[in-house]
C-alpha cells in the first residue's frame, strides 16, 4: 500500500543538485547502514530539502560516504510510510494500540507464563530502544524470549570471542587496518559489504605498496581486485585452512611464546585439533586450494608480525563460524599479535548497531552490560540496579529457535522491531506461515508495507532516520550519536517509547519513566559501571552522569570509558597487556575441528548456495529501494554461475534461471562469471515479494544453525539449478506500475520518475497489448512494432501526448540500451513524437550508450569506462579524471579497475589517488 506523507516531511534531493537556498541547520549524525558507522553531515535548507555528506571529523570515515551513505537523502521520501498506529488494518490512536499490546502480552503472560511472549528486534534500532527492550524481557516479563536479526550477522563471533576473552570483545580499531602489513579478509566483501573501510585500507596499500592483502572467500568478489594473493576455497573450510596455519606458525618458530607462557591456556589442545592439518596437502586436499597458494599464505602470515584478520558474514554465517572465529583467533594468540596498533583479530558486523545491541544484552542468551546470564553475581548485579522483579536465568529462544517456538504454539504473542522476517530468515516461508499463525503479532517498522508487516495484528509506526535520537555503535567499538533533523512523519514514535509505554500498562512504570533517549543512555552507561569490582569490558561509566545538553553534543567515542577516565588520545585497544577477562585471566586457545557444512551435495541438489549483498542495496530494500540512484547498479535478483555450470546446464549469459530446493525456489537472471567456483552459486539476500515474482533466497536457506552460537548457515545450502524455460522476455519502462504485476517472472526497480521491469513468461499471452494496459493502465494510445513470426513486439503507451510506458519483448533475453532509455523517463515528459525512436531500443551511432551502470553517483556505465580505456586511460584514477566516475563515493572503483583488467589494460590501484 502506498501512503502520502503530509507536510512535514520534505521532499528530499539528491546530493549532487542540491538545492541552492540558505543552509538553516546543520546536524551531525551516523549512516544507518553497515557496521562501519559513518559519521554523515545532514544539511537542512530553508526550502525543506535536505543533503548529507560525509563528516569530515568522524573518526570512521573523515568525510567519506559510499554510494548507500551518499544516497540517504534521497530515501527521505513520503511514500510507503506507516503514519499511524493499526489493529487489524484499522487506524487507531497510540492509547489504544498500546493498551491492546499490553492487554495481549499481560493475558498471555498470565495464562501461559513469560515465556510465551517473545520480541524480534534488530542491528537497526537504536542502543537506547534495544536497552529498554531488553530490559522490559529479561528484567520484568521474565524471560530471556528476546533475540534479534544481529542472530544472522555477527553471533559466532560473539560467541567466539566469548570462548577465547571470556567476553564480546572486539581488540582493535579501524586504524590497524592501515597500519598492517598484512590485512587477510576472511569472507568478508569488504568493498561493497564495507566500503568505507574498504576505501580506508585501498588507500592505505596505494601510501604503502609493501603492504599485502589477502582474500579468503570462495567467491572472486570486488574485494580481491586490492588482494595480493587470493584463496578461493571450498565453501565451509577455513578452520581447516586456519587450524593447518596454526601448526605451520608452529613449526615455524612464530609462537610468541613469552605471552603465550604468561597471558594463554589450552594451546596444547589446540595444536592436538589441528595435528590432522600438519601435511599441506590435507590442507589443500580439504580447502580444494592450491598448495603453492596455502604455502605462499601460511609463508606470508608466519613472517609478518603486523597482521590484521578482518572475518565477517562468510566466516560467521557457518554451522562451525563459531570454530571458524577461534581457529583465526588462535593463530594471533600464538602469535602474541593481539591489541596492539596494527594487528589483532577485527570482527566486523553487518549491521549499523549490532554492536549496540551487544552493550545492552539484546541476544537471547546475554544479559545487559556486557554480562553474562548464567551468572548469578551478574543476574544479581543487575537485577538490583534494575530493581525489578525478576530475572530470569534460563536463555530464550535464538532467533531460529524462537520462530520454531512461533510455529508450535510455544510463543504465543510476538512483537517484531524494525525487521522483516518473513523475508531474513533461513527457512522463511516456515517462518512466515508460523507468524502468521501466531495468535497476536505487533510490527514496529518504519514501512507499511513489508512482507511481514502484512502478518501483523497490531502495526506501531516508528521513527525513521533523520528523525529518531540515540546511540549506535560501530564495528571498533565507536559511540556515535544518530541525531534527529526533521519532524518525525504522521504520528511516528520512537521505539524505546512505544516499548515503555507497554511496560508502564503493565504495571512497571516506575522503572521506564525515562523521557528522553538522553535518560536511557544514561542508566545504561550507569549500569555498564556499577560495582567496578566485577571485572568486565564493557565500561561507559563516564557518561552516567552527562547533561541532555552533553548527551546532545556527545561526540563519537570508543569504550571503554570507565567513571572518571579522561577521552583517550588515539583508539583504544585490549588485551595489549595479556590480561584477558576469563575466570583465570588468561586468553584461551579452543581446540577447533574441522566440519563441513551440514548440508552436503546430491545427484538431485549438486550446487552449493551462497547469500550476501550487493553494492547499492540494503537488506530487504524498503529503505535503499525508494532510491533510483541504488536500483540504477544492480535491477534485478540474480545467480552468479561459473561458466562450466552454465554451459553444462544450457544456460546462457542473461537468460532466468531456477535455484530450487525442496523448500522452496527462486527464479533470477543468470550471471555467468569466472569468479564464482564451480558446484556454487550465488544469490543476493534483497529481493521480496514487493520487488519480485520469486526472489526471497532465504526461503531456500536451510535451518542449519551453529551449535554454539545458534546462528543459521546461510552460504552452503544446497540446491538445485535449471533453465527457467521461458517462451518470451520482455522488458518496460513505465512512469506507474501496478503494486502487483502478473506473470510468470518479474522484477522492479525505482527509476526517477517511474519504474523500470524485467518481464518473462512460459507462455506467450493472447495479446501484448493486453500487457501494456496491465502495466500502463487504461486509456493510453499504443504505438507497435510487431513480428510475430519472430515473436518481437515493441510497445510505446502513450497518455495525454506524452509516452508514459515502454515495452519491449523477444524470444531471448530482450536487448536493449536499457541505461539509455531509462535516461529519456529520467529527463522528463516524453512527447509522443519520439516514441518512434524509443521504439529503435537503442539510440543512433551519434548518441552514446552509456552501457550497464556502474557508477552511481555519475551515472557512468560501463560502455563509457570501456571506452575510455580504450583512448587511453590505463588507472581507476585517469577514468575518474576523465568521467568523474569514481570520485565522489568511491564505491564503483573495484568494478572499474575490473573492466579495465577485462580490457587488458593496466590496472593501478583501486583507492583514490
Ligand atoms: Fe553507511 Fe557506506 Fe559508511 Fe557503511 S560504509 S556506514 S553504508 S556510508
Amino acid at each position: 500500500m502506498t501512503r502520502r506523507l503530509p507536510a512535514t516531511l520534505p521532499e528530499a534531493q539528491p546530493a549532487e543538485e542540491p538545492r541552492m537556498s540558505e543552509i538553516v541547520r546543520t546536524t551531525l549524525t551516523t549512516c544507518p547502514y553497515c557496521g562501519t558507522g559513518c559519521g554523515v553531515k545532514a544539511e537542512t535548507r530553508a526550502d525543506g530539502s535536505v543533503t548529507v555528506a560525509g563528516d569530515p571529523d568522524h573518526p570512521a570515515n573523515f568525510g567519506r560516504l559510499c554510494v548507500k551513505g551518499s544516497a540517504l537523502a534521497e530515501t527521505l521520501v513520503a511514500d510507503g510510510r506507516l503514519l499511524h498506529p493499526e489493529i487489524e488494518g484499522r487506524r487507531v490512536a497510540w492509547d489504544e494500540a498500546l493498551d491492546t499490546v499490553a492487554e495481549r502480552f499481560g493475558a498471555t503472560i498470565r495464562e501461559h507464563g513469560p515465556d510465551a511472549v517473545a520480541l524480534y528486534v534488530s542491528g537497526q534500532i537504536l542502543t537506547e530502544d534495544y536497552y529498554v527492550a531488553n530490559k522490559l524481557m529479561k528484567g520484568f516479563v521474565g524471560s530471556a524470549n528476546i533475540d534479534t536479526n544481529s542472530r544472522l550477522c555477527m553471533a559466532s563471533s560473539v560467541a567466539g570471542h566469548k570462548r577465547a576473552f571470556g567476553t564480546d570483545t572486539v581488540p582493535g580499531a579501524y586504524e590497524d587496518l592501515e597500519t598492517a602489513d598484512l590485512v587477510v579478509l576472511v569472507g568478508s566483501n569488504l568493498a561493497w559489504c564495507h566500503p568505507i573501510l574498504f576505501q580506508r585500507l585501498s588507500a592505505a596499500k596505494v601510501a604503502r605498496p609493501e603492504m599485502r592483502v589477502v582474500t579468503v572467500d570462495p567467491r572472486r568478489t570486488a574485494t580481491a581486485e586490492i588482494a595480493d594473493l587470493h584463496l578461493g576455497l571450498e565453501p565451509g573450510t577455513d578452520v581447516a585452512l586456519f587450524a593447518g596455519l596454526l601448526g605451520h606458525l608452529e613449526r615455524a618458530g612464530a609462537r610468541d611464546t613469552e605471552f603465550v607462557a604468561d597471558h594463554t591456556s589450552g594451546l596444547e589442545a589446540a595444536l592436538e585439533a589441528a595435528a590432522p592439518f600438519t601435511d599441506l596437502a590435507e590442507v589443500t586436499r580439504v580447502t580444494g586450494l592450491a598448495g603453492a597458494d596455502v604455502a605462499a599464505f601460511y609463508d606470508l602470515f608466519a613472517a609478518t608480525e603486523k597482521v590484521v584478520t578482518v572475518y565477517s558474514q562468510g566466516v560467521n554465517q557457518s554451522s562451525a563460524g563459531t570454530d571458524k572465529v577461534n581457529a583465526i583467533v588462535n593463530c594471533h594468540l600464538l602469535t602474541g599479535r593481539i591489541g596492539r596498533e596494527g594487528l589483532g583479530p577485527f570482527s566486523v558486523t553487518g549491521q549499523p548497531n549490532a554492536m549496540g545491541g551487544r552493550e545492552v544484552g539484546g541476544l537471547a542468551n546475554q544479559l545487559a552490560a556486557h554480562l553474562e546470564l548464567a551468572d548469578p553475581v551478574h543476574r544479581e548485579l543487575v537485577q538490583g540496579f534494575w530493581n525489578s522483579p525478576a530475572i530470569t536465568a534460563t536463555p530464550g529462544h535464538k532467533a531460529v529457535d524462537l520462530f520454531d517456538a512461533v510455529a508450535d504454539g510455544r510463543v504465543k504473542a510476538l512483537w517484531i522491531m524494525a525487521t522483516n522476517p518473513v523475508d531474513s530468515l533461513p527457512d522463511a516461508d516456515r517462518v512466515k506461515a508460523a507468524i502468521a499463525a501466531c495468535p497476536f503479532v505487533v510490527v514496529s517498522d518504519v514501512m507499511a508495507s513489508t512482507d511481514t508487516a502484512e502478518l501483523a495484528h497490531v502495526l506501531l509506526p516508528a521513527q525513521a532516520w533523520g528523525e529518531k535520537d540515540g546511540t549506535v555503535t560501530n564495528s571498533e567499538r565507536r559511540v556515535s550519536r544518530q541525531r534527529g533533523f526533521m519532524t518525525p512523519v504522521g504520528e511516528a514514535k520512537p521505539d524505546w517509547w512505544a516499548l515503555a509505554e507497554v511496560a508502564r500498562r503493565l504495571g512497571w512504570g516506575e522503572a521506564f519513566a525515562w523521557e528522553s533517549a538522553a535518560a536511557i543512555f544514561r542508566e545504561h552507561a550507569a549500569l555498564s559501571g556499577h560495582r567496578p569490582e566485577i571485572a568486565r569490558d564493557f565500561d561507559i561509566s563516564a557518561f552516567a552522569d552527562l547533561s541532555d545538553a552533553g548527551f546532545d553534543g556527545l561526540s563519537p567515542f570508543q569504550w571503554p570509558r570507565r567513571r572518571g577516565e579522561a577521552a583517550a588520545n588515539g583508539p583504544r585497544r585490549f588485551f595489549a597487556d595479556g590480561r584477558f577477562f576469563t575466570a583465570d585471566g588468561r586468553g584461551r586457545f579452543v581446540a577447533t575441528v574441522h566440519r563441513a557444512p551440514r548440508s552436503t551435495p546430491s545427484a538431485t541438489l549438486p550446487f552449493r548456495l551462497n547469500t550476501g549483498r550487493i553494492r547499492d542495496q540494503w537488506h530487504t530494500m524498503t529503505r535503499t529501494g525508494v532510491a533510483a540512484r541504488l536500483s540504477g547498479h544492480i535491477a534485478e535478483p540474480f545467480v552468479e554461475i561459473a561458466p562450466d555450470d552454465a554451459e553444462r546446464l544450457g544456460i546462457t549469459p542473461a537468460s532466468l534461471v531456477t535455484v530450487g530446493n525442496g523448500r522452496a525456489s527462486v527464479v533470477v537472471r543468470a550471471l555467468v562469471t569466472d569468479r564464482q567456483r564451480p558446484g556454487s552459486v550465488f544469490v543476493p539476500i534483497h529481493w521480496t515479494d514487493r520487488f519480485a515474482s520469486a526472489a526471497r533466497v532465504d526461503a531456500l536457506v536451510a535451518p542449519e544453525t551453529d551449535p554454539v552460537s545458534g546462528q543459521p548457515e546461510s552460504k552452503a545450502t544446497t540446491v538445485a539449478v535449471a533453465r527457467f524455460a521461458a517462451a518470451w522476455y520482455g522488458f518496460a519502462i513505465g512512469r506507474t506500475v501496478p503494486e502487483r504485476i502478473d506473470g510468470d517472472y518479474w522484477a522492479r526497480a525505482r527509476i526517477a520518475g517511474g519504474e523500470r521491469v524485467e518481464l518473462a513468461g512460459l507462455v506467450a499471452p493472447a495479446a501484448w497489448s493486453d500487457v501494456a494496459v496491465h502495466l500502463f493502465g487504461d486509456g493510453t494510445s499504443l504505438t507497435s512494432f510487431a513480428d510475430a513470426r519472430a515473436g518481437r513486439f515493441r510497445l510505446a503507451a502513450v497518455r495525454d501526448g506524452e509516452v508514459v510506458g515502454l515495452l519491449y519483448v523477444a524470444p531471448e533475453p530482450v536487448e536493449v540500451a536499457r541505461d539509455w532509455l531509462i535516461g529519456h523517463f529520467e529527463a522528463g515528459p516524453i512527447a509522443a513524437a519520439e516514441a518512434v525512436t524509443l521504439l529503435a531500443g537503442r539510440p543512433g551511432a551519434e548518441v552514446e550508450d552509456p552501457g550497464r551502470k556502474v557508477c552511481s553517483c555519475f551515472g557512468t556505465g560501463a560502455n563509457q569506462i570501456r571506452k575510455a580505456a580504450a583512448a587511453g586511460c590505463r588507472s581507476v584514477a585517469e577514468v575518474g579524471e576523465r568521467l568523474g566516475a569514481g570520485t565522489n563515493c568511491g564505491s564503483c572503483r573495484p568494478e572499474i579497475a575490473r573492466l579495465l583488467a577485462e580490457e587488458e589494460h593496466v590496472v593501478t590501484p583501486v583507492a583514490a589517488e
